[in-house]
């Protein structure tokens, strides 16, 4: 069974127009934003505009050119945050939660872009 991609979400309705973005960058095939409750200093969210819904889906489903321009995206907005250790930044981490397991409470493929302190440990060390 493949779970089908909800048109309804909040990030489809911030690409169809419906609901406002605090916007960061705009391509061609992508969006980036910042995130409406920030985790750290520097927060922002890099979704695709297609109807993707995580990371694998993207990943099988989505065109060369698509993919090209999200990861161009992505470095974008770590330039455009001034995050980028190699320029002199602090240095980010980037966050891509998937299905119930990852913690996915949006169901459109999105990207964090986190930066701005130091972030600690990538996972909570209970419960492995
Ligand atoms: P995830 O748990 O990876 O699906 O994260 C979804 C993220 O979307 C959370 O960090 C929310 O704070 C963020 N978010 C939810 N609604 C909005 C919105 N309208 N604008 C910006 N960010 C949002």
């Amino acid at each position: 069974m493949s779970i089908s991609y909800d048109q309804d979400n909040i990030f489809a309705k911030i690409l169809r127009g419906e609901l406002p973005c605090d916007k960061v960058l705009e391509t061609d095939h992508s969006l980036a934003f910042r995130d409406i409750a920030p985790l750290a200093p520097d927060h922002v969210l890099v979704i695709p505009k297609g109807a993707y819904i995580c990371f694998e889906h993207f990943s099988k489903e989505a065109s060369v050119e698509e993919m090209a321009d999200f990861v161009h995206s992505v470095g974008e907005v770590v330039r455009l945050m001034g995050i980028d250790p190699g320029s002199g930044g602090g240095g980010y981490r980037l966050i891509s939660n998937a299905g119930m397991d990852g913690g996915q409470e949006v169901p459109h493929f999105h990207v964090h872009v986190v930066g701005g302190r130091r972030l600690g440990p990538i996972l909570a060390a209970t419960n492995a």
